[in-house]
């Protein structure tokens, strides 16, 4: 008889074939839920209490999924809600490892014990890593008072240190990120080799307040870049459509 596949039952959400979320690569996604944050531009709200209401997706699905099978898939992203607040992420992340395809990992950046065993023991090609706020905003970020970024710190240290690819990302609130803001975190996280500025997408977030915001315009979001690039070479917009 064969080795029974352990259940996920955070895995509440997959997206079977994606173009955008793993850079250059065709991959699947996988999102798990529960956040130890609340950030109120989160466009994920379902998954942020455990996703009681979501259905989980049994891995046996994802691992059998015909394009997976036929090569079609390059790689696969674990998303959230963040993957990295779940011990047996650890379990997840070997058995997927098993499928020789390229592995992404998003991740907020609060657990940097967990993220060091993951590099260490090699289990993920790449890591996506937000950056919400500048050090002293970051409670008002991420919804959670008085919350300091240390472990986010701790984790952009040990990505640094680490020799994989790592991309450092900031979704733009308006309102919220300010030119001088913009500032302090290009000067704080750089030297990166890639920074990437998320447009704001008012659909279903979190803080029903959130809904009515304007995403900044085109021009706006390449004042941003433009500040960060003083600090940061290869910096890009995501999301303008
Ligand atoms: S946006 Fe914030 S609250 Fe939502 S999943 Fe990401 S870290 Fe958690």
């Amino acid at each position: 008889m064969g080795k029974s596949i352990p259940d996920f039952p955070y895995i509440k959400g997959w997206v079977r074939t994606s173009l955008i979320d793993y850079p250059g690569l065709i991959a699947t996604v996988l999102y798990t839920a529960c956040c130890n944050l609340r950030c109120p531009f989160c466009h994920n709200p379902e998954l942020l209490f455990g996703g009681e209401d979501v259905d989980s997706i049994d891995l046996i699905e994802i691992l059998n999924f015909s394009n997976l099978r036929k090569g079609m898939v390059e790689g696969i992203v674990v998303s959230g809600g963040e993957p990295l607040l779940h011990a047996s992420i650890i379990d997840l992340l070997k058995l997927l490892r098993a499928q020789a395809l390229k592995i992404k990992l998003d991740t907020n950046g609060c657990f940097p014990d967990r993220l060091q065993e993951v590099l260490h023991l090699g289990l993920v090609d790449m890591v996506a890593m937000d950056i919400k706020a500048s050090k002293n905003a970051y409670d008002k970020a991420t919804g959670i008072r008085h919350l300091l970024p240390d472990k986010v710190v701790q984790s952009l240290q040990i990505l640094k240190s680490s020799n994989i690819p790592f991309e450092l990302r900031t979704t733009i609130i308006p309102d919220f990120h300010t030119k001088e803001m913009m500032r302090d975190i290009a000067e704080w996280i750089a030297p990166v080799d890639s920074y990437v500025l998320q447009q704001f997408q008012p659909e279903d977030t979190f803080a029903p307040d959130y809904r009515k915001l304007k995403p900044l315009s085109e021009g706006e979001l390449i004042s941003m870049k433009q500040i960060a690039e003083q600090y940061i070479q290869n910096v890009s917009i995501r999301g303008l459509h």
